[in-house]
């Protein structure tokens, strides 16, 4: 079976390393957050030209935290988009704010930040752009938009590690800007974790604080704060890969482009690229009109497929409190119907794409 993601072969390059690290970590006994953490912060926050970094338990709360440190809370408005994994949306609701969502790019599936005026009201507070599949949303109209109505942005950055748009990375171009580190993202830990960037070093000092019970020293508490810290083994593993995935990120987009020559457009639509920008691809998605022929197909052909997402979240069971109903999003409802995830990670090779674009010809139907 060729998987989705084969995260067994990556190990097997960095396992002696890892083991090294994470034993150092153990005679340390600094377990969470620490010289470990810092310095982690500090090479991820400098191979982004990011001002700081802040490590954190994981990519919701890097969102949820973000957005406390802007001043985002009950009451207030953050638009977002229905196409993404449900965190984005808890994020808003764990400060008190509500979701509310625009619809998608027809060729590219992100924020269409034409929609983004007529969303907006006296409420809205924040702008969360999901840089979806590794992709990029197109920035500069929505910071104009941003900026014009006295709105944050914070980055969705959860699948778009090292991806640029016009030469900046991801998550460096709004006031904040959020990654995770689940193991199975283009930068992952073996386990939970995630990052903050704050574009103001007041915000980034607001989100250390809360993630670490609101703390200004052992006992003395600031604020009433959270237990989101990272731990200590998560960043060495990190440290680990940030070695590698300059190139790992350099070879998925060999990927892509290796597939984007082989699949014939009548049979399948690729995810057409930003302008300007240089995607991470976290994952290869295709656009197809015989999804449930095609799945049956590639899965008996040996190749794992997914679905990057099934039910949009306006018509999620837990979010029908929002109010929304089917044909709210027009274009993410058609994308949900359509999408399709063919494998995708850097020790991916070109005999297996030639394999896997051929299968996808064979049996696939863009319309
Ligand atoms: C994975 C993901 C998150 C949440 O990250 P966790 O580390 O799993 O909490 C948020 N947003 C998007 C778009 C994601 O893909």
């Amino acid at each position: 079976m060729i998987p989705l993601v084969n995260l067994e072969k990556q190990y097997a390059r960095i396992r002696t390393q890892v083991l090294a690290r994470i034993e150092e970590v153990l005679e340390s006994r600094a377990f969470i957050q620490g010289r470990y953490v810092g310095e982690f912060e500090r090479e991820w926050a400098a191979m982004n030209g990011a001002p700081h970094a802040v490590g954190c338990s994981n990519g919701t709360s890097a969102i949820s935290l973000a957005l406390a440190a802007l001043g985002v809370g009950p009451d207030d408005e953050v638009i977002t988009v229905p196409n993404t994994f449900i965190a984005t949306a808890e994020a808003i609701i764990e400060v008190g704010a509500r979701p509310v969502f625009v619809d998608v790019d027809p060729a590219t599936h992100q924020l269409n930040t034409g929609l983004l005026e007529q969303a907006i009201t006296a409420n809205t507070r924040a702008i969360i752009p999901v840089h979806l599949y590794g992709n990029l949303v197109d920035m500069d109209p929505l910071l104009q938009v941003a900026s014009q109505f006295s709105i944050s942005v914070v980055e969705d950055t959860a699948q778009a590690h090292l991806a640029t748009y016009k030469g900046r990375f991801a998550g460096t171009m709004g006031d904040a800007g959020t990654f995770s580190f689940y193991p199975g993202k283009n930068l992952g830990a073996i386990g939970d974790a995630g990052a903050v960037f704050c574009r103001q070093a007041a915000h980034d000092q607001t989100v250390r604080k809360l993630l670490d019970h609101g703390r200004l020293s052992k006992y003395e508490h600031d604020l009433v704060g959270l237990n989101n810290r990272m731990d200590a083994i998560q960043a060495v593993v990190l440290q680990v890969k940030l070695a590698h995935i300059e190139e790992w990120t350099q070879a998925r987009r060999a990927t892509a482009a290796a597939y984007r020559d082989r699949i014939d457009s009548q049979c399948a639509t690729a995810m057409a690229e930003t302008p300007d920008s240089q995607p991470a691809y976290h994952l290869m998605v295709v656009e197809v009109a015989n999804r449930d022929e095609v799945i049956a197909h590639m899965s008996a052909e040996g190749i794992a497929t997914g679905i990057h997402y099934p039910l949009p979240l306006h018509l999620q069971p837990a979010l029908a409190s929002l109010g929304y109903t089917r044909g709210d999003f027009p274009v993410a409802e058609a994308a949900a119907e359509r999408v399709l995830s063919l494998p995708m990670c850097p020790e991916l090779e070109l005999h297996e794409v030639e394999m896997i674009a051929g299968e996808l010809n064979s049996v696939a139907h863009a319309s």
